[in-house]
């Protein structure tokens, strides 16, 4: 879709692995955060100027330093699968590899992920039922590794992978239109494009598509809830108006709620804009190291 010259595979390989490294960093950065408000986060965080910008693990679920959670380990779970199955993306496929990874007793579970893999469980079809309240993040928080296995299918080849694995426990349409936005804007940045391409091309669009994600000339979206559409605006606001890849993380996380994810999401748009070295080091040196090397090693196979 991108009008600048192509970028090398050495490029789009460091790209995709700052995307999924970027993943992990956000969600391990926000966790510590998670369902704190701003006001919170500020006061806990007095001494280091009232801002949270070091991955020490704790928070809610009391995460050792490093340590990701739920969005980090549904998309190695995702990754995986997709793998194992030489780059076809299955309904099947992906809802057992969910379904194993909920029997491996995951540090946090959302709600409505729990719910559909348990109906799997129960029938065997891996297809939740179509629900309007189904809007959770679940499904856009883990959409990376089809994004980067899809990277030279079409646009409409892209959008069906995409709805494939969410509908497995998120079968919703502002979740699908959050996915597909997702997953055809970090493919965009691997191939070099800018942010400004990127507003034109996918966010506009999106927010004309779905008028409920609009971001700009929006107040700041701080205590995003678990509604993917929340979840964006924190997301988009951050990426839009915060340079630089650490900094647009902290502010993101810094907004508290579902932290997390709106770490995680950040982290793998960020990721592939701002490219591999970007990473802050220190972050890297935290990050749990076999989930670096997961995150590293699958980014490269799934590129192919
Ligand atoms: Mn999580
Ligand atoms: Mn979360």
């Amino acid at each position: 879709m991108t009008a600048t010259p192509p970028v090398p595979r050495a490029e789009i390989l460091a790209r995709a692995e700052a995307a999924y490294l970027g993943l992990a960093l956000g969600d391990a950065l926000g966790a510590t955060v998670e369902f704190m408000t701003p006001r919170e986060i500020a006061h806990h965080f007095a001494d280091a100027g009232g801002v949270h910008r070091e991955i020490t693990g704790g928070g809610w679920l009391r995460l050792k330093p490093g340590q990701v959670t739920d969005d980090t380990g549904m998309a190695l779970a995702l990754g995986a699968a997709v793998l194992a199955h030489d780059g076809e993306i299955t309904r099947l496929a992906c809802a057992r590899a969910f379904d194993a990874w909920m029997r491996s007793k995951p540090v946090d579970i959302g709600n409505t992920v729990r719910r559909n893999l348990v109906l799997f469980r129960r029938t065997g079809y891996p297809t939740a039922p179509p629900s309007e309240h189904d809007a959770g993040n679940g499904a856009a928080m883990r959409v990376l590794p089809v994004a980067l296995a899809t990277l030279a299918w079409s646009e409409h080849e892209v959008r069906d992978a995409c709805r494939i694995q969410a509908h497995v426990t998120h079968n919703n349409v502002v979740s699908d239109a959050a996915c597909e936005f997702i997953a055809l804007a970090v493919q965009d940045f691997i191939r070099g494009a800018s942010l400004r391409e990127v507003y034109r091309l996918r966010m506009q669009p999106l927010v004309e598509a779905q008028p409920a994600f609009a971001f700009r000339d929006k107040p700041r979206r701080e205590n995003p809830s678990g509604w993917v559409v929340e979840t964006l605006q924190a997301v988009l606001q951050g990426l839009v108006n915060v340079g630089g890849f650490e900094n647009c993380l902290v502010d993101v996380v810094n907004r508290g709620g579902d932290a997390d994810t709106t770490g995680a999401i950040a982290g793998m748009l960020a990721g592939a804009m701002y490219g591999r070295a970007a990473l802050p080091a220190r972050w890297l040196k935290a990050l749990d190291p076999a989930t670096h090397e997961a995150c590293v090693r699958q980014a490269r196979q799934l590129v192919g």
